[in-house]
């Protein structure tokens, strides 16, 4: 999960998101299995206005897992972080800060769910390697051993909800690293798995007695 730096908010929620997050609530308040809906303003999606500063605050790749690119794969590239569907968040439906470009196995996994643990890729105080280690020779991604416990369970819980972890994943990320040490093409932001390719540049395979 990359640090990012979010973009400021677009013209357009800041005139007509309180409003839409409003209607979603008050839709939602009618009809509790209601479906989300992108609400329009001068022609366009809340959706479609979003889209381009958020996949400019992570370079086209997923919020959290990194994956790059999406834009064929997914269908709905946008997820709520605080999930759309509970009552508590309705209010959050169009919040600018609420909204991260993300991949649909990252949405697939954590659904619905929601827990004041899970990290945010733009916080202040965010950084992977305060909360976050990778193992080369497997594609491992914990919890960093040597932080404080409350930091740890907060990386356990945010790598439990997005899938982070998975054998799929760890596979992914050992090939995109092979492929990257190979390559000529070496502009980091045309890659996926960003923090992986970067820190784990110096790391040789052929030392380690691992198959892919
Ligand atoms: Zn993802």
């Amino acid at each position: 999960m990359r640090k990012q730096t979010r973009p400021p908010k677009p013209e357009i929620l800041e005139q007509h998101g309180e409003r839409w997050s409003r209607q979603w609530a008050e839709l939602r308040a009618k009809n509790p299995s209601a479906g989300f809906q992108w609400y329009q303003a001068e022609g366009q999606t809340a959706r479609d206005w979003c889209l381009p500063a958020l996949k400019e605050m992570t370079q086209g790749h997923c919020a959290f897992c990194d994956a790059f690119p999406l834009e064929d794969r997914s269908k709905e590239p946008i997820e709520h972080f605080k999930p759309k569907s509970e009552p508590r968040f309705y209010a959050d439906a169009f919040a600018w800060d609420n909204l991260y470009y993300c991949c649909e196995r990252c949405q697939g996994s954590k659904g619905e769910r929601w827990d004041d643990n899970l990290l945010r890729p733009d916080a202040a105080d965010y950084s992977f390697e305060r909360y976050f280690v990778f193992d080369y020779t497997t594609g491992e991604m914990k919890a960093n051993p040597c932080a404080i416990p409350a930091d740890q369970a907060r990386a356990e819980i945010t790598i439990r909800m997005y899938g982070l972890d998975t054998p799929q994943r760890r596979r992914c990320r050992s090939l995109e690293l092979r492929q990257w040490q190979r390559s000529d093409e070496r502009v980091l932001d045309d890659w996926a798995y960003r923090d992986f390719l970067d820190a784990g540049d110096d790391w040789k395979p052929e030392q380690q007695s691992v198959t892919f």
